[in-house]
């Protein structure tokens, strides 16, 4: 790790599933996609990306996994409290994250930027 670097801690509303996601530059210093695409106006994400091999998710046996559009994304909420954390591709290699399930993040200090999803 570089000084750089920091590690956020995450989870669902019931705390079932944890997520640890470690960034080469602040969540602050990110881009932080604010789309409007029917997932995620429904659900209120506010999503960033990482490579898998930044992310480790404990507790995958509570989620459930949910594919819509052309199914290239593998969506998962929890199955107990029905929050949402994160969607992958299909090998893991690219993960989407909701920031709002990370702890200790300052929504209003995000970088939000915008992203007509509905009409991609
Ligand atoms: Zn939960």
């Amino acid at each position: 790790m570089t000084s750089t670097e920091k590690t956020y801690e995450g989870s669902c509303h019931c705390k079932k599933v944890k997520l640890s996601v470690t960034l080469a530059t602040p969540i602050e210093e990110q881009n932080i996609i604010d789309c409007n695409c029917s997932l995620c106006s429904d659900r209120g994400l506010l999503i960033f990306f990482a490579t898998g091999d930044r992310v480790t998710v404990e507790g995958e046996e509570h989620l459930s996994p949910y594919s819509f559009n052309k199914k290239v994304i593998h969506y998962h909420f929890c199955k107990n409290c029905g929050s949402s954390l994160f969607g992958h591709d299909e090998g893991k290699t690219q993960y989407g994250i909701n920031a709002r399930s990370l702890h200790g993040v300052d929504l209003d200090k995000l970088n939000l930027v915008k992203y007509d999803g509905a009409s991609a």
